[in-house]
């Protein structure tokens, strides 16, 4: 089943090669392995925090660069001026599944002979001109925990570009074993097991499914509060083909007259879960907060303030839609 899911999701996704993980954070460590990364990896500080744990697992050290301010993916502007000779890659996030500038980042990439492992965890199925956003950088990393859009209970997955690297990912997620007697690599357990595969072939039947109607709330979330003062929301991109996983919203409290806590309080006393996704922000985090580069992120910084994820699931009913839209609205 582990296998059959392999050939379902390289179908489904339009990718060459994956390789399935027990979850989003054990590929994310393997990805950084298989390339023998070593040294500084430059990632953002506005994304869950096992984006940065991953490096730090590979006892390398990460070195924040700060968000743009559309969609708030790390900036490709601001990348160069982190490169050192310590530099061996780079780790951007597709958050909230928005592509990254991949062309920008992949020509900084070339010119200082860097790697790029992409943490694509919120940006299954999204494409980009009619292609997978996985296929680009060096390494993708998908995450298929339940909180996804696609979901294997716990799991992950590691997409690559080359016969050579799959089987390299393979070995390392399974204890380096090719056959009974065969070890080739020093490897982790790392593999995907066969409940969670078997999980993963039935909800793959229905995540088109669930796309759509996600896509629909969404629609009604963007229609019902654009012209509210004070609440603003990301822009969507030019032929890209959106998986609708959040719906982040933005909160200025000077022009709203309530803060994005106060407003994820009210929304928490009449049972609406809201997420504050990302926040904090992991370069405040105790393991990461005297790292030099956690300074000055001001862009991140304000994103990570102002931000929550409304509630978004296939089967949110109609009149909890218009609840939560008549709750931000007052
Ligand atoms: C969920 C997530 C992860 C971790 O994935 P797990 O499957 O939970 O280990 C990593 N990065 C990002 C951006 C995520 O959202």
């Amino acid at each position: 089943m582990h296998k059959e899911l392999e050939r379902q999701l390289a179908e489904y996704l339009g990718v060459e090669y994956i390789s399935l993980f027990a979850n989003g954070t054990l590929a994310l460590i393997t990805a950084l392995q298989a390339l023998n990364i070593t040294g500084e990896v430059i990632t953002t500080p506005y994304s869950f925090v096992a984006t940065t744990h991953s490096i730090f697992w590979n006892k390398c050290t990460p070195v924040f660069v700060d968000v743009e301010p559309n969609y708030f993916n790390i900036d490709p502007a601001k990348i160069e001026a982190a490169i050192t000779e310590k530099t061996t890659a780079i780790m951007p996030v597709h958050v909230y599944g928005n592509p990254c500038d991949v062309e920008a980042i992949q020509q900084i990439a070339d010119k200082h002979h860097l790697r790029i492992i992409y943490d694509a965890a919120h940006a299954f199925g999204v494409k980009k001109d009619g292609v997978s956003i996985l296929n680009y950088g060096d390494l993708s990393v998908l995450s298929f925990h339940a909180t996804k859009i696609y979901s294997t209970i716990e799991g992950g997955a590691v997409i690559c570009h080359s016969q050579e690297m799959k089987h390299h990912i393979d070995n390392l997620k399974n204890f380096g074993f090719r056959g009974e007697t065969v070890v080739e690599e020093p490897g982790i357990n790392a593999k995907m097991n066969e409940v969670q595969a078997a999980y993963g072939l039935l909800s793959l039947k229905y995540i088109d499914e669930a796309i759509a109607k996600r896509k629909q709330i969404v629609e009604k979330y963007r229609e019902e509060l654009k012209n509210l003062s004070g609440i603003s929301f990301l822009p969507e991109q030019n032929g890209v083909e959106y998986n609708y996983s959040y719906f982040p919203v933005f909160v200025d409290e000077a022009q709203y007259g309530m803060s994005r806590d106060a407003l994820y309080e009210k929304l928490k006393a009449a049972n609406i879960l809201g997420r504050r996704y990302f926040y904090p922000l992991i370069s405040t985090f105790e393991p990461y907060k005297e790292l030099p580069s956690s300074q000055n992120l001001t862009i991140a910084q304000k994103a990570a303030e102002q931000v929550i994820c409304l509630p978004l699931y296939p089967d949110l009913e109609n009149e909890n839609v218009e609840r939560i839209i008549s709750i931000v609205k007052q």
